[in-house]
């Protein structure tokens, strides 16, 4: 009989999460009452997020309890149906977290009418809406400024990259290792493309922006922030995206202290920092999803999938995405 797996948080990390703080477990399928659907996992997205819902600190989002499984977006399909706006094949997002099966009350779905649905949970998606709200709400670049963002081969980071270019911006891209760098350049067509692996990265940062950084979208946080800040241009904005070099520490970033140094550059460049998070600006969600939907059809807008087949690699996807190890949006292909 089929049974509902699911993946559960079995202890807090401390640092980087590893296997042992996740455990897989079967339990019986739930019934559904009236109004009610069961939904079946097809496509579950793996996100930095996750990372800050396994702690405990304060955050815009409450952590997930222990024994409780891993919140997360999916791609589902209605198996059962006691809800008169759903039928059984119906395709919808939703949030059934990482597990197989989910009994959902209707409320929080949308349908999807798309051939490759999973682009619900990238481009068209969290990520891609990250990028859109992100450089063009707060980023605002114009034509000739110079644009820079790391984690730039990423779900987020390759919409911003293409978005600053339809822009007319400059556009620095970021990437860790010479495969995502080739990309970020010859798919992305980022003017440049930097690793930030390079023992000299600040130097060639600095050469690759010759007139300073007008827009540097933080993904990253870590070295490549601390290489940003002197080349910022009065006036610049700095969407805050992610950090997520810093979301495994457990206490204060070895060497010496920036944040006197990041303060004082904000002030003399009158710069303006502005953190932001997606389901703040739901109101414009349907306005990006018909660009986003028109830049794809056209071709102006490339996306990447990095699909993991099996349910039982989540944890494994999960803890390579926040060491890079993942080429594009993640998502764990659950069912056909
Ligand atoms: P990505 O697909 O970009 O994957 C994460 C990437 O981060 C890795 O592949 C790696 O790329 C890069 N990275 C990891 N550690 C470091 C480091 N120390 N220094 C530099 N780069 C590093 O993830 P997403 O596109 O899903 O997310 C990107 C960011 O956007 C995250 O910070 C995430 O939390 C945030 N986000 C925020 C949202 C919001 O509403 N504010 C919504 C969605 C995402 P590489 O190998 O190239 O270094």
């Amino acid at each position: 009989m089929e049974k509902n797996r699911r993946i559960v948080l079995a202890r807090r990390p401390v640092g980087a999460p590893v296997a042992s703080d996740m455990r897989l477990e079967e339990v019986a399928l739930p019934a559904i009452g009236d109004g009610q659907l069961l939904l079946k996992t097809l496509f579950l997205s793996l996100d930095p997020y996750m990372r800050g819902r396994m702690s405990e600190d304060r955050s815009y989002s409450p952590p997930i309890a222990l024994g409780d499984p891993i919140v997360g977006r999916t791609i589902s399909r209605v198996a059962e149906s006691r809800n008169r706006d759903y039928a059984v094949g119906d395709v919808v997002m939703a949030n059934s977290g990482w597990q197989t099966h989910f009994v959902s009350d209707g409320t929080a779905l949308r349908k999807l009418d798309m051939q490759h649905p999973s682009l619900a949970l990238g481009v068209l998606g969290s990520a891609g809406f990250a990028a859109y709200i992100g450089l063009l709400e707060i980023g605002k670049p114009k034509p000739g400024e110079t644009v820079a963002v790391a984690a730039a081969t990423g779900g987020v980071g390759a919409t911003v990259v293409q978005l600053a270019r339809l822009r007319g911006a400059h556009t620095i891209a970021i990437a860790g290792g010479a495969d995502k760098v080739a990309y970020a350049r010859d798919v992305l067509r980022a003017d440049v493309a930097l690793d930030h692996r390079a023992p000299d990265f600040a130097a060639q940062l600095k050469a690759a922006a010759p007139n300073g950084i007008d827009v540097y979208f933080e993904n990253v946080g870590g070295d490549v922030l601390h290489a940003v800040v002197p080349l910022l241009n009065d006036r610049a904005r700095i969407p805050i995206c992610g950090v997520i070099a810093w979301y495994n520490l457990t206490e204060a970033p070895a060497g010496p202290d920036f944040s006197p140094s990041l303060v004082r550059t904000i002030l003399r460049r009158r710069a303006l920092m502005e953190g932001f998070v997606v389901s703040d600006w739901l109101h414009k969600q349907e306005q990006f999803f018909a660009d986003m939907t028109k830049w794809i059809d056209d071709g102006a807008i490339v996306y990447r999938e990095h699909v993991v087949d099996g349910f039982e690699n989540a944890p494994a996807a999960f803890i390579g995405l926040l060491d890079g190890k993942n080429f594009g949006k993640v998502v764990v292909k659950v069912a056909d």
